[in-house]
């Protein structure tokens, strides 16, 4: 391909709204352009990359044994009735009517729509174990787009989703897909942490995210370097520690606190550190009220609580629900009370000695306060956020946090939509049966701008050679229709050597040229100038190390095909 027959608009000046080094340069190489908030245009040589990603993805999915689909990407609300999903997606997801007033939803992921569709093909325990992928767009109405396609309203995901007979059958699929995962993330030049996950409201029951480190992440994952424990915050466990405190009980006594309500005023009107208040948090879990209590100094994490709750849902009380259930307005609620109301205490609470809590009344705290002696820990679980500097739930090490972002995840769904909507097939003995399901999917714009946000410098992309748009770029600096041609002698004959390069035959400046050059990022460059046409020599440039040499044109073929072979390997093996 020839740059003045290309599209290529590279930019000088970073974008104004690009707060990431993904989305800066690539829009700056000219490989995305926006088009609206949350939307982009992918350019012919973003689109190369998109592409060659995909392609990868696909590879490695059919490999597994895995079948394309290719689904409609509106999806009839009927199917999302089926599995009672409609009602709970929420504003994320985009819905429209036709013009009869039919409901669609333009699908944020497909586990109604390929279930509806596996249930109409299979009927025997003989179709399976079955794993049927796609590669298709996704919507999402994002409240606040950002990160150019890190956090788009539309982008195109790789997702698939296993049925099995049994669990033993899930956990082939689930392992199967582990490791075609760690393949495609590896040919990508892409490193991932892989970290145990929340199932969530996906009502799984094992779950793993493969998360890039970045600044910009979303989420905060908690690393033990001592065994490898690595966890997403959501899920994080740690070792509950028991204070060393050791003072005497004093009496329960209550306190009036009027207006003191946060556990900052707290800590201010009491001089105390905040791990000796129990924060008691009202909650509706399916509709009912109840209440949590954590140390002062500790977040709730509400997906463990949810999760131990086993609720569909989980809310902070409306402020008349907490007067209700405690008598007191909120900032009073504490769990010394005759009052009859679900209580969960965090696994820490139990070691605090003469805390200070609410006294479900108004302005009112109670000081002195024990668990076993003025309340009983009824109910006790592990419902706090991890945090750095935690202990590891396995060796008790220090754990560290990082940041990331989430580019691929797999889980083992069971059978919430096998039963929802009727799957079965008939097993061994004729009885009819539901499969078990998992489900794996794959950011493909994500990951190829994970990839950059991986390997970039103060000059532009650095593209490995697995997936950069084009293999070789000549840059030809030529003064005469002479030079030129043999600048474009050069081009042909990679070109008919089946390289993907791409010539800049522009008529601007040497010193532009090799600027754009490293900005767009291809491996390895080919200068065709004036020691080539007085001397033969022809200078090859490695992107990635910064590495040249010369070569002549009778040798020029077979080093580059060497290089390539070289670059891939390197990725590969
Ligand atoms: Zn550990």
């Amino acid at each position: 391909m020839k740059i003045s027959r290309y599209i290529l608009p590279t930019l000088k000046e970073d974008p104004s709204d690009a707060t990431v080094a993904s989305h800066r340069l690539m829009v700056r190489a000219g490989l995305i352009r926006k088009e609206s908030a949350g939307m982009y245009i992918y350019l012919p040589m973003g689109l190369k990359v998109l592409q060659k990603v995909t392609a990868i993805v696909r590879e490695e999915m059919n490999r597994s044994g895995a079948l394309e689909f290719l689904m409609p990407e509106m999806t009839s609300a009927e199917l999302w009735k089926e599995s009672g999903r409609w009602n709970t997606m929420g504003p994320e997801m985009f819905r429209i009517k036709d013009r009869n007033t039919m409901e669609y939803a333009l699908a944020p992921t497909h586990e109604e729509a390929f279930t509806s569709a596996v249930r109409s093909l299979i009927s025997s325990y003989r179709d399976l174990p079955l794993n049927v992928y796609q590669i298709n767009t996704k919507f999402r109405d994002e409240i606040r787009p950002r990160f150019g396609v890190m956090r788009s309203k539309e982008f195109i995901m790789k997702d698939a989703y296993s049925f099995d007979m049994d669990e033993k059958g899930l956990d082939d699929s689930y392992q199967t897909m582990r490791k075609t995962y760690r393949t495609i993330f590896k040919r990508c030049n892409l490193e991932t942490i892989p970290v145990e996950a929340d199932t969530g409201a996906m009502g799984g029951s094992q779950s793993e995210e493969f998360m890039v480190a970045s600044e910009i992440g979303e989420e905060v994952l908690l690393i033990c370097e001592a065994c490898g424990y690595k966890a997403n915050q959501e899920k994080a466990e740690y070792q509950h520690g028991v204070p060393g405190n050791t003072e005497p009980e004093a009496p329960l006594a209550a306190v009036d606190t009027p207006d003191v309500r946060t556990i900052d005023d707290l800590t201010v009107f009491f001089k105390c550190g905040p791990e000796r208040f129990m924060k008691s948090i009202v909650y509706t879990a399916d509709g009912t009220q109840i209440m949590a209590v954590v140390p002062g100094n500790r977040e709730i994490n509400e997906h463990k609580l949810k999760n131990h709750l086993r609720a569909a849902e989980l809310e902070l009380s409306s402020d008349s629900a907490v007067e209700e259930v405690t008598g007191a307005p909120v900032g009073f609620a504490g769990p010394v009370t005759d009052r009859k109301i679900r209580m969960v205490f965090d696994t820490s609470v139990k070691g605090i000695i003469n805390g200070i809590t609410g006294a479900n009344k108004k302005d009112t705290h109670y000081t002195g306060v024990n668990p076993g002696r003025d309340f009983t820990i009824t109910e006790e679980a592990d419902i706090t956020i991890a945090e750095e500097g935690d202990l590891c739930p396995q060796c008790g090490k220090a754990m560290i946090t990082r940041k990331g972002i989430e580019v691929g995840h797999i889980f083992k769904l069971g059978y919430k939509y096998s039963k929802s909507m009727s799957l079965t097939v008939l097993d061994r003995n004729g009885k009819a049966v539901h499969p078990i399901m998992g489900c794996y999917g794959i950011g493909v714009n994500r990951t190829m701008a994970a990839v950059v946000e991986q390997h970039h410098d103060d000059k532009g992309i650095v593209w490995p050679m697995t997936i950069t748009p084009f293999q070789v770029c000549i840059v030809g600096i030529a003064k005469t229709d002479e030079e030129a041609a043999a600048v474009e002698e050069i081009y042909t004959m990679m070109k008919d050597a089946g390289i993907e390069v791409l010539l800049d035959d522009r008529k601007v400046s040497p010193g532009f040229k090799f600027a754009d050059a490293e900005l767009i990022g291809i491996p390895i460059r080919i200068t065709v100038g004036k020691n080539y046409f007085n001397n033969n020599e022809l200078e090859i440039k490695m992107r990635r190390t910064g590495e040249s040499e010369n070569v002549t044109k009778g040798n020029l073929l077979a080093r580059i095909m060497e290089i390539i072979k070289q670059e891939t390997d390197i990725i590969e093996k």
